[in-house]
Formats: C-alpha cells, sequence, structure tokens
C-alpha cells in the first residue's frame, strides 16, 4: 500500500493522474519526430495553456491558476518523466524561469501584455542571462541598455538561451549603470520581443536536449520602450539571484524524478533479461549497485521535498537549493550512466536517452559555483535575505 504523504493530498494525485494522461497521449507519442526535428510546435505551448499547466504558480488575474507548491512539483516530476529531457526543458524555462520576474516585479501593463499570454500559451519566454564571455559571473556581463528619451537602447549578446530561436520574447539581464562601482548594482531587467528590429538568432547544435532549441541571440541597437523595465532599475542582480533559487530547486525536482524514471525503466529490463539462464535483475552484483542506487534517488528526494516545503514558507533558502541542485544532478548522471550499463547495448541507442543528462550539472549554475555558494553560507556565514 502507498504511504501516505505528508506533501501531497488527494487533489495533487488527481492532477499527477491527468498531467501524465496528457503527457503520455500527447507529448511521448511525438518524441521521435521533435527531437529529430530539433524543437517542438508552438502549438503544445497554447493546448498546455488551455489546460491551466503553464500558470499553476500566478495569479487568476492574468490567467493562472494560483495553486499551492506542490502542484508545480507535481507538474515538474511528470514531465521530467516524459523521457524527452529538450521537452522539460522549454516548458519549464517558460512557466518557472523566465515569466516568473514578471509576475514577481512586473509592472501590470507587462502582466497584459508578457505574464497573460505566456501563461495562456500564445506567446513562448526566454530567459537571456549567459553571455559568450561570461556565465557562471553574472556580475560580469557585458550586454548594454542605455537610456534615450522613453527607450533603452540594447547591444550586445546572449547565448546558450533556452526557447531563443522560436520564443516569442525575452526577459534579459542588461548593464543600465555602466559606472557602477560593484557591477552587481548596475544590472536590470527588461522585456524584449524577439521579433524586434536588431535582434538575429543562431539556432545551436547541441550534445543532448534536442527538442529545446538553444540560441545565441545578438542585440544590434535595439530599440525596448521603458516600460518594458521588470521592477527597480539596477536591481535586476538582485531579482536573478533570488530567483535562481526557484530555478534551481525546479532542476532538483526534474533531476530527482529523471533519475527515478530511469531506474524504472532498467529495472523493467533486468526483470525481463535473461543471461546464463537467469534474469539480469538476480545477478548479485547487478542487484547491489540497484540498492545503492534506489537509496540514493529516495534520500535525494526526501531533501529536495524538505527544501521545496521551506519555500512554500517563504524561506530564501539559498543554502538548501543550492545542496539540492548540486546533489541530484550529480546523482542523476551517475544513475543514468549506470543504468545504461546494466542496458547493454540498448543503453546506447536513441530510444534511451542519456545525454539529456549531461547538463545537468553545467545548466542553471555549474556544480563548482553550487559549491562555491554552499561553502560561503557554510564557512563564512554569508546569510541571504528576501530582496522582496
Ligand atoms: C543546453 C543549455 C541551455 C541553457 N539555457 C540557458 C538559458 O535559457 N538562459 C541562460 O541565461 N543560460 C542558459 N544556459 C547557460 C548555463 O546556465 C551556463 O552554461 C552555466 O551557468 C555555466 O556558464 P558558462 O557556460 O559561461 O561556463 P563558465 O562560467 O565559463 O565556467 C566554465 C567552467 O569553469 C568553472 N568555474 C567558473 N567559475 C568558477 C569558480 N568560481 N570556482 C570553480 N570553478 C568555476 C565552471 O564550473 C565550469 O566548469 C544554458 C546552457 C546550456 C548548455
Amino acid at each position: 500500500m502507498k504511504s501516505k504523504s505528508q506533501y501531497f493530498n488527494e487533489d495533487h494525485e488527481l492532477f499527477r493522474q491527468s498531467v501524465r494522461q496528457f503527457m503520455e497521449k500527447e507529448i511521448v507519442p511525438h518524441t521521435e519526430e521533435w527531437e529529430t526535428g530539433r524543437r517542438i510546435p508552438l502549438s503544445i505551448f497554447k493546448r498546455m495553456g488551455d489546460l491551466g499547466f503553464l500558470g499553476l504558480l500566478y495569479s487568476e488575474e492574468y490567467g493562472g491558476v494560483n495553486a499551492d507548491f506542490w502542484f508545480s512539483v507535481v507538474f515538474l516530476e511528470e514531465l521530467a518523466r516524459c523521457g524527452m529531457g529538450g521537452f522539460a526543458t522549454a516548458v519549464s524555462v517558460h512557466q518557472f524561469m523566465a515569466i516568473n520576474h514578471i509576475s514577481k516585479a512586473g509592472s501590470v501593463e507587462l502582466k497584459h501584455n508578457y505574464l497573460m499570454p505566456a501563461i495562456l500559451g500564445e506567446k513562448v519566454a526566454a530567459l537571456g542571462i549567459t553571455e559568450p564571455n561570461t556565465g557562471s559571473d553574472v556580475s560580469a556581463i557585458h550586454t548594454t541598455a542605455v537610456r534615450e528619451g522613453d527607450e533603452f537602447i540594447v547591444n550586445g549578446s546572449k547565448t546558450f538561451i533556452s526557447n531563443g530561436t522560436y520564443g516569442d520574447f525575452i526577459t534579459l539581464a542588461v548593464k543600465t549603470k555602466l559606472d557602477a562601482g560593484q557591477a552587481q548594482n548596475g544590472i536590470s531587467l527588461l522585456v524584449v520581443d524577439l521579433e524586434a528590429e536588431g535582434v538575429s538568432r543562431t539556432k545551436l547544435n547541441k550534445m543532448g536536449w534536442h527538442s529545446s532549441d538553444t540560441a545565441e541571440i545578438n542585440f544590434d541597437e535595439v530599440r525596448v520602450p521603458v516600460e518594458n523595465l521588470i521592477g527597480v532599475e539596477n536591481f535586476g542582480f538582485y531579482y536573478l539571484m533570488e530567483s535562481l533559487q526557484l530555478e534551481r530547486l525546479v532542476a532538483s525536482i526534474m533531476a530527482v524524478s529523471g533519475a527515478q524514471w530511469a531506474l524504472d525503466q532498467t529495472l523493467h529490463y533486468l526483470n525481463e533479461r535473461e543471461a546464463f539462464g537467469r534474469k539480469i535483475g538476480k545477478f548479485q552484483a547487478i542487484r547491489h549497485k540497484i540498492a545503492d542506487i534506489a537509496t540514493e534517488i529516495e534520500v535525494a528526494r526526501e531533501f529536495v521535498y524538505s527544501t521545496c516545503w521551506k519555500f512554500t514558507q517563504g524561506e530564501v533558502a539559498v543554502k538548501e537549493c543550492s545542496m539540492a541542485k548540486l546533489f541530484t544532478s550529480e546523482i542523476q548522471k551517475r544513475v543514468v550512466d549506470s543504468c545504461s550499463q546494466f542496458l547493454g547495448g540498448y543503453g546506447y541507442m536513441e530510444d534511451y536517452p542519456n545525454r539529456d543528462v549531461r547538463v545537468g550539472t553545467i545548466a542553471g549554475g555549474t556544480s563548482e559555483i553550487m559549491r562555491e555558494i554552499i561553502s560561503k553560507i557554510v564557512v563564512d556565514a554569508v546569510g541571504y535575505k528576501s530582496v522582496y
């Protein structure tokens, strides 16, 4: 019998069933087409918007559901079980990373013009922080936005941007104060239309996450109305740092669920496949490794859930979110590698997308950066407060 969860109630489980059914019927059958086509159709965002899947955290006033965070956890867990890391990335970046800033700090106009269509799946959103010359060191970005009357003039480039090729708009980190004493004090967030004059995009080739489009985007004298500034000018770095906690939690939830999915696929194979007259799952060398993997996943899941709980209490759980991202992405990488081994030759086939997992310890903050943050808190006793 399934034990009662301290986090999920019956409504969450009903929602899980409906998301799972949707994934099985409307997403998984398209895996080959979307992976080989290197994109997902924009119409699937509309479909998910119609189903209420894209505004789980956001206000009903703008078309959202305003559900408690555990509905988002359920959604992300199911998203990560579709076997298409690219699809999961496209949808999670759109909902939890790009439009989150507009919801939290954007003006009513920005919410009407961008948040609402994004929640409805009519517009697809990207988040632009990383640049060709800097990623981990966000304070060192070079893209500038210089005020000229009622507009900002944006110049610079971003790279590795998910949803950047086919998306409609981007939440863009720019330098608005070029002579800021401390570099992080001169960064702002702007909403920029990706069809605007002066924007050019180049699609990048990746080793995995094939169905997600990833772009390098250049901004050449792009005119952006000052109304598109999110929140307070020169405060963008602090908005980014705070929202990275949600981003890392999202990555952790999906890493655990993705690892569990890989284990489930492998267990099915081990219980069917025979060698030397026995099921492969009967060999002790394999059973003990499976026991280790199952233990790691279970421990990781509980830690992620307890961090989610802190998040629901409004805690700025920088230490826990960083630990969760570090631990779960490293575990997923190891688990999927072991599972590939247990699947023999099948583990190297396209159907088993272990290529999608490698990026987990890189994107959204590398493992080294997670260790830097954790050591600042643990060794130097640095603390963080909410900017809101
Ligand atoms: C598929 C994909 C999708 C992505 N999507 C997005 C997106 O939508 N939007 C976006 O803005 N970005 C996105 N990224 C970028 C991603 O977040 C960055 O790649 C990541 O933060 C690392 O930055 P970097 O690539 O510039 O590496 P660098 O910062 O150049 O780091 C290179 C190496 O140096 C290490 N390093 C750096 N600083 C330290 C330090 N202080 N101590 C120890 N080691 C250090 C790093 O850990 C890494 O191993 C995406 C990346 C990929 C691959």
